[in-house]
């Protein structure tokens, strides 16, 4: 059976319904060469924990019919080496005028089991169509190259096999948005999800063990129970003779308009980013940073940098804790109160810094706990200090020990908004939530939820929190760690740990689909991050001198922040109505360049990030056809091309 969209073709056996080839007409090599099924199940046996579920040859589907445009494939029952299971299954496809297949799932479990997960799409036989090393799967904010690092060490026991195997938790640090994709600059194949919700869910990857041949399985965690229904999200599969900007046109298109970016609030639109202080670090150390009196020193730094947000971490007495109680070293209730207010009549937004997704055990009810299967909770520990030997968790100090609380729980909802309650009535609007995501399955039946639903519950109880502070102040934001696509429509920013350590290019994806959301990054005291972060217009979230500083006294980091906000402000609209074409960069180049568009204006921001003076070359532009000027770049300098439609006129700055 094979479907054509466009020039993309899809051929499924037309007996059994597996999934054989997908591929671009005129071009030989395909992009899937496989057979196996569109999907694999989990079905749990008493005896037999990781049975599962999948079409092989076998398997004949009861039913081949079109209706219209869209294939449907019926499977009366699965069998696996255990037997015949009643699981039926209706398999739809249908291609799209866009060069896309739509394809969706629907299960009906009459087994006496229930069915924790279900894999669909299952694209099992991906090849690269390029150099193999190079092929590279995009998921958000990450960049993986399988075929280069995904393998067995050799000669290495057999249990290394798992490092050809890897899973990616939506939500996390790598997969933020319901699409990926994988290929080269000249094609490859684009996937995406039109489900609007945040169930936990993953991306897991496999590496053939002899052959370069991948299979990507998209994880749902369904728990079908006896006599249920299921039907799947819609999926789009769309070969594209591109890069990943190609493969994600449609995802942006999809998703934009329906998840639209959280709206800046005064303090953080037209600005470079935010300031975090740490007030006292780590919690254990004797003599504080600052003090609650100091914070107006802080706010009036992080002003006369263009900076309004002011991050406060290490308020409290006890962090994993509720309620939040102040900490005594740090000064009293009534200096803290004083302190904000200062900080507002200086222009600037505290926010409090909390942190209570995970809570000490002995602290909170055994109820809140999210449990596994078996009803254990899952323990964290964060002793930290550079005093410490080790830093992180000696043995002698497991102090911050806590468990994950679930976030669908009615009290522990109402325990963390009464505490919310308390932070504004000394006057804070604005939360930043510690631990942002739920990656795990919740099986506490008392919860009244499916284990799967963690992330909706925890976004009402923020929004929540925002609407709250909002009678505060309506301009009060809630930022937290991590972001996905659905949460960028509250979160007015992230602040988790991106730094340079990994390319910044692993960003792009999500800048590309969400260019308005605040992606932050930390900002020490390096000038090279400040400019680059600058150049891609990430959030910048300065953190001086480990969050214990402040920005003004390193001269040259201080000099360039000050011009950098001033363009920013100046160039606003770029950043905050504007779409974002990309930046080109590649590592150990002295030059990084970033190129914005807003209606008929463009905007280049050249930076040089070397130590030496560079010459850019004149340039054209490729998508405008333009031309920018020459021009001569000292270490750590940044030039802007502006150029408006009709004038053909450049205005460097
Ligand atoms: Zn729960």
């Amino acid at each position: 059976m094979d479907l054509s969209a466009r020039d993309a073709r899809l051929t499924l056996d037309d007996k059994t319904g597996l999934l054989k080839r997908l591929g671009l007409a005129g071009f030989h090599l395909p992009l899937l060469e496989g057979n196996a099924g569109l999907f694999d199940l989990a079905l749990p046996l008493p005896d037999e924990l990781p049975h599962r579920l999948r079409v092989t040859d076998r398997h004949q589907a009861l039913d081949v019919s079109s209706i219209g445009p869209e294939w449907q494939l019926t499977y009366l029952s699965l069998s696996s080496p255990r037997g015949i299971h009643e699981v039926s299954c209706v398999l739809r496809l249908r291609p799209e005028s866009d060069g896309s297949f739509a394809i969706r799932l629907q299960i009906v479990n009459h087994t006496p089991h229930v069915i924790p997960q279900v894999l669909f799409p299952n694209l099992s036989g991906l090849r690269a169509t390029g150099p193999a090393k190079q092929e590279a799967l995009h998921l958000g904010r990450a960049i993986k190259f399988p075929f280069a690092s995904m393998q067995q060490p050799d000669g290495a026991a057999s249990f290394y096999d798992l490092y050809r195997r890897s899973y990616f938790t939506y939500g996390m640090h790598e997969w933020p948005m319901k699409w990926f994709n994988f290929g080269n600059e000249h094609r490859g194949l684009s996937v995406f999800s039109k489900d609007l919700g945040a169930a936990v869910q993953g991306l897991y990857v496999e590496r053939e063990k002899k052959a370069r041949s991948l299979t990507i399985a998209w994880a749902h965690y369904p728990h079908i129970q006896t006599g249920e229904t299921w039907i799947s999200p819609e999926f789009l599969i769309q070969p594209h003779r591109g890069d990943w900007r190609a493969g994600a046109e449609s995802y942006k298109a999809y998703a934009a308009p329906k998840l639209p970016t959280a709206k800046p609030t005064r303090y953080i639109r037209d600005s470079l980013g935010a300031r975090s202080l740490y007030f006292s670090t780590y919690l254990y150390d004797n003599e504080p940073n600052f003090r609650y009196r100091d914070l107006p020193i802080v706010a009036r730094d992080a002003r006369e940098h263009g900076l309004k947000e002011l991050v406060c971490w290490f308020l409290f007495d006890g962090y994993f804790e509720l309620p939040m109680k102040l900490n005594p070293k740090l000064g009293t209730e009534a200096e803290l109160k004083q302190a904000i207010t200062e900080c507002r009549q200086i222009g600037v937004n505290p926010v409090a810094f909390v942190s209570c997704r995970s809570i000490k055990t002995r602290t909170a009810p055994a109820a809140w706990f999210e449990t596994d299967e078996h009803g254990n909770r899952r323990t964290q520990a964060w002793s930290y200090s550079l005093d410490f030997i080790p830093p992180f968790n000696p043995p002698y100090c497991n102090r911050d020990e806590s468990a994950f609380v679930c976030p669908a729980q009615a009290d522990y909802r109402k325990a963390f908004l009464a505490a919310c309650a308390d932070l504004q009535k000394l006057g804070f609007s604005s939360i930043c939530f510690d631990q942002l995501f739920a990656d795990r399955l919740c099986y506490a039946s008392q919860h009244g939820h499916k284990p799967q639903d963690l992330l909706m519950p925890m976004y009402e109880m923020a929004k929540q929190a925002l609407r709250d502070g909002q009678t505060i102040d309506p301009d009060a934001t809630f930022s937290g760690e991590f972001f996905n696509d659905v949460s960028q429509t509250f979160q007015h920013y992230n602040w988790d740990w991106i730094t340079g350590t990994n390319s910044l290019d692993e960003l792009e994806p999500f800048r590309f689909v969400f260019p308005h959301f605040r992606l932050g990054i930390l900002v020490d005291r390096g000038r090279r991050w400040l400019l680059e972060a600058f150049v891609r217009g990430l959030f910048i979230n300065f953190l001086p001198d480990g969050g214990e500083g402040l920005i003004a006294t390193d001269p040259d980091f201080s000099a360039l922040a000050r011009q950098l906000a001033e363009a920013r402000q100046t160039y606003a609209r770029f950043f905050e109505e504007g779409d974002y074409l990309g930046t080109r960069h590649s590592t150990g180049d002295p030059e990084i360049g970033g190129l914005y568009r807003h209606g008929e204006e463009w905007l280049l921001i050249v930076a040089n990030v070397s130590e030496r003076d560079i010459q850019l070359p004149s340039r054209s532009v490729v998508p405008i056809a333009m031309v920018t000027p020459a021009a001569m770049l000292p270490p750590f300098e940044f030039r802007i091309f502006h150029w408006r439609a009709g004038q053909e006129q450049w205005i460097t700055v």
